[in-house]
């Protein structure tokens, strides 16, 4: 964050692994205790088809197995980059309406599946157009819309989005692996300690301008927003986009749409303080998810955007990531999800 006070209370910057460790200490410890299987039974006794003669012994007691080391879930950067590789280096450009994208649609569906969600593909329809300087033609696109065990969408929630699509022309490391990468891992730490509001994970399709203007973009949460019944709208505590969240900078970029509630925005900033990661709020922007549900009145806000020359182009490489930026985002987002 760029710091007009000159404050020289800045916070430190922290090595990831000292992140890590302190997301350890914010989110506690719940894994407690542990497995027990391969303690002995406490009424375990000599059997009774041992030999009487056999002289007592003082080995009935086996030596005990350390206690088992508790694991607080901490964000995994190199999980998150392994789904960059994955997306913009084996699958590869994935326009919204394309096969492409329907193939990243099922690894991201299957990734969710596999950590316990409920997941469901929305269908959302697009118009030809032109995707930054490539003609398209109309089609449809995806919502992957991944739901915890138990998830009531009437009940009070947040919603973390990601889009999935790219433009034509570019395989979208950053543009937006790099989003659903830190998804999918907070996907994983929400599973394995979940927090106390429940978080509705979407993939959303079709986000890339098509043309001009706000009604030939973010197709995916623009229908997702129309279509949600005003009891679940109103259920929606916060939204927050993850849209390019890994071009290495010296902070986490933080914006609204400039025309709803900064409540999100402000949570985000306090828990990027909390966790020792610069943020930068200085940059509202409209250019992602985030605002169609800001135009809708819920609370919301988006991370990443910092600029890159690989930007809509066939240089939106995995080079382009880096992980340390992935972990910067990981910590930020679950240290504000852990303190709602
Ligand atoms: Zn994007």
């Amino acid at each position: 964050m760029a710091d007009p006070t000159g404050d020289t209370e800045k916070p430190r910057r922290l090595g990831r692994r000292q992140v890590l460790g302190m997301v350890g200490a914010v989110t506690g410890v719940a894994l407690v205790g542990g497995c027990s299987d391969d303690e002995p039974s406490a009424s375990a006794s000599p059997s009774a088809t041992e030999p009487s003669s056999r002289p007592p012994t003082r080995t009935a007691t086996p030596t005990p197995s350390p206690p088992p080391t508790p694991t607080p879930v901490a964000f995994d950067a190199s999980e998150a980059y392994a789904v960059v590789e994955h997306l913009a280096g084996q699958v590869g450009p994935r326009e919204a309406a394309s096969a492409a994208f329907d193939e990243a649609a099922a690894y991201v569906q299957a990734r969710f599946e596999a950590l316990g969600y409920t997941v469901v593909q929305t269908d959302v329809a697009v118009p030809a157009g032109d995707s930054w300087g490539v003609p398209v033609g109309s089609g449809t696109s995806q919502n992957v819309i991944a739901d915890p065990p138990g998830f009531a969408a009437a009940a009070p929630h947040v919603v973390i989005g990601a889009h999935l699509d790219t433009v034509a022309a570019a395989p979208g490391a950053e543009d937006n692996a790099s989003g659903v990468g830190v998804m999918l891992d907070l996907a994983r730490m929400a599973a394995a300690e979940p927090p106390a509001l429940p978080v509705r994970f979407i993939a959303f399709g079709a986000e890339e301008p098509r043309g001009r203007g706000d009604s030939m973009h973010h197709f995916g949460s623009q229908a997702y927003v129309r279509e949600l019944p005003a009891t679940q709208r109103s259920a929606v505590v916060a939204m927050v986009s993850l849209d390019r969240v890994g071009v290495a900078a010296a902070s986490v970029p933080l914006a609204t749409g400039g025309t709803g509630t900064t409540q999100v925005v402000d949570a985000l900033s306090a828990a990027s303080d909390q966790a020792g990661v610069p943020s930068d709020r200085s940059q509202d922007n409209r250019a992602s998810d985030h605002w169609s549900f800001e135009k809708a009145g819920i609370p919301s806000a988006r991370v990443g955007s910092v600029p890159y020359p690989g930007y809509h182009s066939a240089g939106d490489v995995p080079g382009v990531v880096d992980p340390a930026q992935l972990g910067r985002v990981g910590v930020v987002v679950w240290t504000w999800l852990t303190g709602l």
